[in-house]
This record gives C-alpha cells, sequence and structure tokens, in this order.
C-alpha cells in the first residue's frame, strides 16, 4: 500500500483518533500517489498511525482506520453493518412512524467524507471526499446485500460536496431503481421529499428532533417559521395546534414544496407561506404578532475565513427576531455553520439580547437528532446549534 510519513510530533492528532491530516503535516509521500487512493500514514518515527483515502487539499487525508487492514468488500460491509446496527437499536429501522433518518453520517460513523440518508427505501449518497466516491459501485452493492428487498431507489448527490476538482467527474445521478413521488413520514408527519432537485439530500432530517420540540410548544401560538425550506417546522406547528403558522423562504421552488406538504394536513387553512427575503420580512413586520418564531438560517460561515462576516449576519438576525416577537414569545434559533461554536453562538445571541435591551431566558440548548452522532474524537461534528429562547421586556 501506498505511504505517507508525517513530520516529527505532527502523529499527536492522529494518537487522539482525530480523523484528519491536514497537508502541512506531511514529510513524505509517495510521489505516484493520486486523488482518492488509500493511503498508510507513518509517523516519523516509521511507526504505523492510521489509514485513510489521500486527497491533495488542506485536508489531505481522511481516516477511515486505527488499525492496518485490507481494505475490501468486507470491511467496508462490517463497517456499515455496525452504523446500520446503531439505527436499529435506536428504533429507526422498519419503523413506519419515521421512515426517514440518517444511515451513515461521515466522521460520526467513522466513515469520513460519506454520507447516506434514508428516505423510506430510497438511498441518497452523497460523498465529501474522491476516495468514497470512487467505491460507490461497492457500496451500492453492499447495500443492496444488507437491505435485500427494501430498496426503490439509490441516487449519487455529490456534485456540490466533492471538491472542484473532481467534481467534472461526479455527475448526480441515479444508480439503481426509480424515484418516483417519495412520500415519507416524520414522528407520523407526512412530507414530500424532493431528492433530486432538493437541497442536500433532499430533507433537513437533522433538525428533526428539533421540529418535533417547536410541535410541542406551538399550541395556541402564532408560528412564523424564517428559512422555512419545504415546511419542515411549519407542519409540526399545525399538528401541534398552533393557532396559525406563516412561513417565509427566499425561494420559489421551496415554497411551492411547502404548500405541496401543508397541503397533507387537516389544518392547512391556518397556514400563510411568503416567497420572500427574510431580512426584507422582518424588516417590514409588526411588532408582537407572532409568539414563536423559529430562525433556522442556512450556514452563513462556510469556512473559518468567513467567521467574522458571519458572525454579524447571526447577530442581526437574531436582533430582528427579538425585536418583533411579542413578549413572553418563544424563539428556536439555530446556527449549522460548523466554524461557529455552541460558545460562539451563545455570545451571538447573548450580544443581540443585550443591544435589543431584551430580557432572555435559556430554556434549551438544541443539537442534531441522535441519528447524526458525532465521533468525540471529532469534535467537529457537532454542528447544527440552537437555543430555545424565552424574550421578554
Ligand atoms: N428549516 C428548514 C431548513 C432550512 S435550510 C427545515 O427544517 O427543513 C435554509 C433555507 O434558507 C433554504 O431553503 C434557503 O432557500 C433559505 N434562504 C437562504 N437565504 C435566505 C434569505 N435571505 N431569506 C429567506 N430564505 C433564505
Amino acid at each position: 500500500m501506498k505511504k505517507i510519513v508525517l513530520l516529527k510530533n505532527k502523529e499527536k492528532s492522529l494518537q487522539r483518533y482525530h480523523p484528519w491530516v491536514f497537508s502541512g503535516a506531511v514529510y513524505k509521500k509517495d510521489p505516484s500517489l493520486q486523488d482518492g487512493e488509500i493511503v498508510e500514514v507513518y509517523g516519523a518515527e516509521n511507526q504505523y498511525l492510521a489509514t485513510g483515502h489521500y486527497h491533495n487539499n488542506s485536508i489531505c487525508i481522511r481516516i477511515f482506520s486505527f488499525v492496518q487492514v485490507e481494505v475490501d468488500y468486507n470491511f467496508w460491509k462490517e463497517k456499515f453493518e455496525k452504523a446500520i446496527q446503531l439505527r436499529k437499536n435506536l428504533n429507526f429501522i422498519d419503523n413506519f412512524n419515521t421512515n426517514i433518518f440518517r444511515l451513515i453520517n461521515g466522521e460520526g460513523d467513522f466513515l469520513p467524507g460519506l454520507i447516506v440518508d434514508w428516505f423510506n427505501g430510497h438511498v441518497v449518497f452523497q460523498f465529501h471526499s474522491f476516495g468514497m466516491f470512487l467505491l460507490r459501485d461497492t457500496f451500492k452493492s453492499i447495500f443492496l446485500e444488507l437491505f435485500p428487498d427494501q430498496i426503490k431507489s439509490i441516487y449519487n448527490k455529490s456534485a456540490g460536496t466533492l471538491i472542484e476538482s473532481n467534481q467534472k467527474d461526479s455527475q448526480d445521478g441515479l444508480m439503481y431503481g426509480e424515484i418516483d413521488d417519495v412520500l415519507v413520514h416524520e414522528n407520523g408527519i407526512p412530507f414530500y421529499v424532493d431528492i433530486i432537485h432538493g437541497q442536500k439530500t433532499g430533507f433537513f432530517i437533522d433538525q428533526r428532533d428539533n421540529r418535533f420540540m417547536v410541535g410541542q410548544h406551538a399550541k395556541g401560538r402564532r408560528v412564523l417559521n424564517l428559512f422555512c425550506y419545504t415546511g419542515g417546522f411549519s407542519l409540526y406547528a399545525l399538528a401541534g395546534g398552533a393557532e396559525l403558522v406563516h412561513s417565509v423562504d427566499i425561494s420559489k421552488k421551496a415554497i411551492d414544496w411547502t404548500d405541496k406538504n401543508v397541503a397533507l394536513m387537516p389544518q392547512k387553512d391556518l397556514h400563510t407561506s411568503y416567497a420572500e427575503n427574510v431580512f426584507d420580512f422582518l424588516d417590514q413586520l409588526e411588532e408582537g404578532y407572532y409568539d414563536l418564531i423559529v430562525l433556522d438560517p442556512p450556514a452563513f460561515a462556510k469556512h473559518h475565513r468567513a467567521k467574522d462576516q458571519a458572525v454579524k449576519g447571526y447577530r442581526n438576525i437574531n436582533r430582528k427576531a427579538m425585536e418583533k416577537i411579542k413578549p413572553g414569545g418563544l424563539l428556536f434559533t439555530f446556527s449549522c455553520s460548523q466554524a461557529i461554536s455552541q460558545d460562539d453562538f451563545q455570545t451571538i445571541v447573548f450580544s443581540a439580547a443585550a443591544m435589543e435591551r431584551k430580557n432572555v431566558k435559556v430554556l434549551k440548548h438544541l443539537h442534531q437528532s441522535i441519528d447524526h452522532p458525532i465521533s468525540i474524537f471529532h469534535p467537529e461534528g457537532d454542528y447544527l446549534k440552537g437555543i430555545m429562547l424565552e424574550i421578554n421586556n
């Protein structure tokens, strides 16, 4: 197997099982090494450290094993079985009430670069590393073996997640079966999912538990769902007995999909959607109308360099929501930027509260759902942070 040797003292993070090697840590590498190849990593004393996928990028190796192994069909199959066993234990498999969940969560399942989502028998592969992408046919065979009769389709959706130099090789497309109207249930609530044209793998499965929380506290409230995408939080609020629910997203396509989903609900007449920019919507809003607001913007910081700008963006939008919400109202506010830590986010919300001179109580910290495990050795995997707040004058 091809080899990479690290600089002296650069083996520490691998000894703590962190799954990334940065290019600055490399002393020498096999000159024939190509993007996506499997490589063994050695320390300066020539001791074996780990095995992973090489990529000529700032994160240049993604580690999937800390013991020397033969990386073959069975190696991957055993890893997938462990990930699937966890979902079985968590009661996601064959659960008709919730038939949409994450089967494999990259580093969190010790499979960096690989995301697999399950949409009621429709499987979506999302590759974040070229090495994992090159294995797609092997993975397809393993899934068809592990879920005989249950898989309706397998779709590769990676054009947006592989780094630019590899995107030309990755056309999104169907790898198996057929995709028809994909209707799923989450906690008993129905949704249509647009796997092919939707954002990410089609649905933000990571917000399931938080949508449930919103549903639990929606009764009798006027709910505003900002950055609603296909209406996830809105349908839970309707099911939870909201007086009315308004949903806002800049994307007309997302709003059309929200309407299609809301139409599945008996409370559909209590809902109105707005294809608008949230910042403009909040500017024009009268104070005190809504008493539950969900604020779930896209990642404002896609990388660390954009962090300062993102902090301002999150602060502004939280200020606006705090200014406009009815006193005593509940604000569910989120950040899905990996570069913004839980502490950063709390500080942002703190500044917004201080600037708006509001009395703000933290009721609960919120995270990604339990089918999105985080490796204890890879704290960066804890990307979704939310806070449930009570806002008072
Ligand atoms: N809460 C959603 C996921 C939100 S994803 C769920 O539970 O499914 C973020 C959404 O923000 C996307 O749909 C995107 O179209 C929308 N968006 C991005 N910028 C926006 C803006 N300035 N105003 C309104 N919506 C915006």
